[in-house]
């Protein structure tokens, strides 16, 4: 719908040095994989506290190449969260292992411990652990089960548990930098972890040509300087990224405390990044369907918000079972929040979500 000043759901957050990052590099007639994709693997993995990277063209080729370096193929299962985007689904089917569903912790949105316990078995080869929305999910109780955990950082960059940085915890990290993620490069991704022979493998993988047999390479999945030097200059600037989400985070947590709306909660000991801000709307479990016409009145009054997960996996393959996955997607809204919001946009939203909510 049409609004004069929209308040979008999402915007990344350019500026001309960014402009002049990629204009640099289309000067150099450097355009596909150089020096800048190099020193962008670097800086993502000394951010996220790991020994390396290897950059990928998005977040959803980096699930598919760490579970083929691993291994991950025909008659295993790989144990994700119904509620997520479908990315973990596709990348598990397309290396031709079996996606097992379990339900999320309702508080933090993340997979849940007891339903991971029930559904593990003698195939499980890994399990995808999505930290949702900016909030490290629960690491500590998957731990002790020893299976190998792919973080998904893709919304949670810059997270902490404790004070290790989410994404150095598990055996391998995925992250992605699609336009509208904590930093972009419009499309990419990459594969971070402290085991040598993974990585390896990645980079083996993602290039297609020259190579001594047919079968060990997946495609081209390569980032391009062009997109690297993007990230680059984004990496710069990122700690403000996450200083200008937690203000904002804070100015609608205040707003809010007086509406009908449960406000996202962050358990001891784990820090929120705020990728998005997520709230609950109790009313929305009594009017079934309703969601669509709420948000549909929101941005007709200029705030255009939307359902944090488009459709959990379960309703895709029409499973039921999965309780707090299905509050989630019946009462969930996401909020715009992004570090380019200006002060006028947040106050504006403050007021338009608590006219609707208060
Ligand atoms: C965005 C996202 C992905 C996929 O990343 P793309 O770069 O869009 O392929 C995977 N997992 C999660 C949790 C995401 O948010």
């Amino acid at each position: 719908m049409a609004h004069s000043s929209m308040i979008t759901h999402s915007r990344p957050s350019l500026e001309k040095v960014d402009i002049e990052a990629v204009m640099q590099v289309l000067g150099s007639h450097q355009l596909t994989q150089g020096p800048c994709v190099e020193r962008f693997e670097r800086g993502m993995a000394a951010m996220m506290g790991v020994a390396g990277g290897v950059a990928v063209n998005s977040g959803t080729t980096a699930l598919e190449v760490t579970l083929r370096a691993m291994g991950v193929g025909p008659g295993d299962e790989v144990i994700m969260p119904s509620y997520v985007c479908s990315a973990p689904w596709l990348a598990t089917v397309r290396v031709g292992a079996q996606p097992r569903l379990v339900d999320i912790q309702l508080d933090s949105y993340g997979i849940d411990p007891r339903a991971v316990d029930k559904t593990l078995s003698t195939r499980t080869r890994a399990i995808i652990v999505p930290h949702l929305f900016g909030l490290p999910a629960d690491l500590a109780g998957l731990e002790p089960f020893g299976v190998p955990l792919i973080e998904d950082c893709a919304q949670t960059m810059g997270g902490l548990v404790g004070d290790r940085p989410v994404g150095s915890l598990g055996t391998v990290t995925v992250c992605s930098f699609h336009a509208t993620k904590l930093l972009c490069t419009g499309e990419g991704g990459m594969v971070l972890s402290n085991d040598k022979t993974i990585l390896e493998q990645v980079r083996a993988l993602r290039e297609y040509d020259e190579k001594p047999s047919l079968d060990s390479a997946s495609g081209n999945q390569k980032l391009t300087d062009l997109q690297a030097a993007l990230g680059l200059s984004q990496l710069d600037r990122f700690q403000s990224f996450l200083d200008r989400r937690a203000d904002i985070a804070d100015v609608y947590r205040k707003a809010l405390m007086t509406c009908d709306v449960l406000q996202p909660t962050v358990p001891e000991g784990r820090t929120h990044v705020y990728y998005r801000y997520v709230v609950r709307v109790p009313r929305l479990r009594r009017q079934k369907g309703r969601l669509s016409d709420l948000l549909f009145q929101l941005e007709r009054r200029g705030v255009q918000c939307r359902q944090p997960v488009f459709r959990a996996l379960h309703r895709y393959l029409e499973l039921e079972g999965f309780p707090n996955s299905e509050e989630a997607s019946e009462t969930a809204i996401s909020i715009p929040i992004y570090p380019s919001m200006t002060s006028e946009e947040v106050a504006r939203t403050v007021q338009v979500i608590a006219e609707e909510f208060g």
